[in-house]
């Protein structure tokens, strides 16, 4: 097919240059909303372009980690405010490249650049320890280094400020860093890219490379420079990227979720089936933190159902960039066809289609990827849809009898990334907060959404029990302590008195 020339071709970012990838091919990034419309091109990078990339960062380290922090700091400043200048375009392309609306476009480009605030001012505040000591003459403390050169490999659904919460405190700690971003969503992680390196950043010291993971993750994963690993994905990856990167390279893996949202006897019935629609079906599904899971009980079975079916049917569903859209395309093909394989899954394994589940195709719409959002009932606790993370607009309402068994029936998969619940009763919050085996646990929230400034992470198949990502939690996986005694030598005065 002929290359369509008025389409932007971007390039990579290796140290300090924008450059063509070592082979010389590109690919498309194309909106989902509109299949055929093309986005950007960009370079479909090979190993070679990932290890200049790797030496880059590796020979960028030693003057990096030098700076005063308060010259890192500024930099992150910087960028944040070039961010902030470009909110308008760099959501409107957010939009246009993963289909969320423009409104949690705009949310996100805005997080990114508080996210570079955050981490400016948190990366003056790193220290270490002063420790009594046996022997008076030695002063024992400990020091926090940056590790060095950091992969960092991020989804397409936080397209921005998923690479802003990993780059930002990687960089403000004093580290290098190459960042591969997912391969429908290059342009707005290009967005941060371009910002750190215009708001001044030396040569080398972050390096961007596009490009499947197939052929440009093994330097990034193996190199010998690379000190530490931070991937956000699918927890298929994740275990590929665990059983890869050697003993010496420090790893961290956000993954996926399988969140569930319990909705007690005592709930108000429209806010939880609130939260069930906002968690459920805001970014089409498509959030690790999503609600895919409702476990109700019993006696309000029938009355929150139908409230849930009734505000899944009024949401409008439409091109994120069109006025009043809630509900965008899914962001790819691959994501249509899954969603769609597990509709006909939970179909088969007896559960009931309440609501949605259509894929659409008319009009406009047939130029999309686009799905009604799913509500399932009958939904019982072995089955595919009740244990599998779908990825999509899928909610499926499992039954149950008592409370205790709602708690169980919720941590009843190898996910264990958020829950919530809903409910009006301290005691059984309290036994939900005790009980619940997931990184974030919610009272009253919608299982989406997470802050800033606090800790954010998984348990069991969701994440590496090792570091968390944001807050102050995050500096850690970026720096090693070094423990120093400090002694001196023996004080000879010139006379006795
Ligand atoms: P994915 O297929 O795992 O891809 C994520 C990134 O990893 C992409 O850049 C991808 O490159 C790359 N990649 C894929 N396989 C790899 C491998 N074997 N080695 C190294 N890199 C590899 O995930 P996705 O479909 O983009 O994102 C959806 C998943 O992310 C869901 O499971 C969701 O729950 C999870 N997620 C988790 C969190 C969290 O914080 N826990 C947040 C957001 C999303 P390509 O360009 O080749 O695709």
């Amino acid at each position: 097919m002929p290359v369509d020339t008025a389409v932007q071709t971007y390039h990579n970012l290796i140290n300090g240059e924008w450059v063509p990838s070592a082979g010389g091919a590109t690919f498309e990034s194309c909106n989902p909303a509109r299949s055929s419309e093309v986005v950007g091109r960009f370079q479909a990078s090979v190993e070679a372009d990932a290890r200049a990339a790797v030496e880059a960062a590796q020979q960028a380290f030693a003057g990096w980690r030098r700076p005063a922090p308060s010259r890192r700091a500024e930099i992150l400043l910087q960028a944040a405010d070039l961010l902030e200048a470009g909110l308008e375009q760099y959501a409107q392309e957010l939009t246009a490249e993963e289909g969320k609306t423009l409104a949690s476009s705009r949310m996100e480009v805005k997080r990114s650049a508080q996210t570079l605030r955050y981490y400016a001012t948190e990366g003056l505040n790193v220290s270490g320890d002063t420790l009594p000591s046996d022997d008076p003459t030695v002063f024992v403390y400990t020091k926090r280094e940056p590790l060095g050169v950091i992969s960092v490999i991020t989804p397409w659904n936080f397209p921005i400020s998923i690479p802003a919460r990993k780059i930002a405190p990687a960089l403000a700690t004093g580290n290098t860093v190459v960042f591969k971003p997912a391969s429908d969503t290059p342009l707005i992680a290009l967005r941060l890219v371009e910002a750190l390196h215009k708001a001044g950043l030396p040569a080398g010291v972050l390096n961007f490379v596009t490009g499947s993971a197939a052929d440009t993750a093994g330097p990034l994963l193996t190199h010998p420079a690379v000190r530490a690993v931070t991937f956000t994905g699918s927890t298929r990856a994740g275990e590929q990227i665990h059983r890869t990167v050697g003993l010496s390279t420090r790893v961290q893996l956000e993954l996926g979720g399988k969140n569930p949202l319990l909705v007690l006897e005592d709930a108000d019935l429209d806010h939880a089936a609130e939260l069930a629609v906002k968690g459920g079906f805001e970014l089409t599904g498509q959030a690790c933190t999503g609600t895919s899971r409702v476990i109700i009980m019993d006696e309000v079975h029938d009355a929150f159902v139908a409230k849930l079916t009734e505000k899944t049917k009024a949401l409008r569903i439409g091109d994120g960039l069109a006025p009043g859209t809630e509900i965008g395309p899914l962001a790819n093909a691959r994501q249509l066809e899954t969603v769609l394989s597990y509709l006909d899954i939970g179909q088969q394994e007896g559960a009931q289609l309440v609501s949605g589940g259509r894929q659409l195709t008319d009009g406009e719409y047939g130029q999309g990827y686009y799905v009604e959002p799913a509500v399932f009932t009958g939904v019982k606790r072995e089955m595919r849809i009740a244990r599998e993370e779908i990825f999509g607009p899928v909610i499926a309402v499992i039954r149950v009898k008592c409370f205790k068994d709602a708690v169980r029936a919720a941590n009843e998969v190898d996910y264990g990334l958020s829950a919530a619940i809903c409910t009006a009763d301290p005691d059984r919050m309290s036994y939900f907060i005790d009980h619940m085996e997931a990184g974030v646990v919610k009272v009253n929230r919608p299982t989406t959404g997470n802050s800033m400034n606090a800790p954010f992470g998984g348990m069991k198949m969701s994440s590496t029990a090792t570091y968390r990502e944001s807050g102050r939690a995050a500096l850690e996986f970026y720096l090693q302590e070094k423990t120093v005694y400090h002694g001196s030598q023996p004080i000879r005065f010139c006379c006795s008195n």
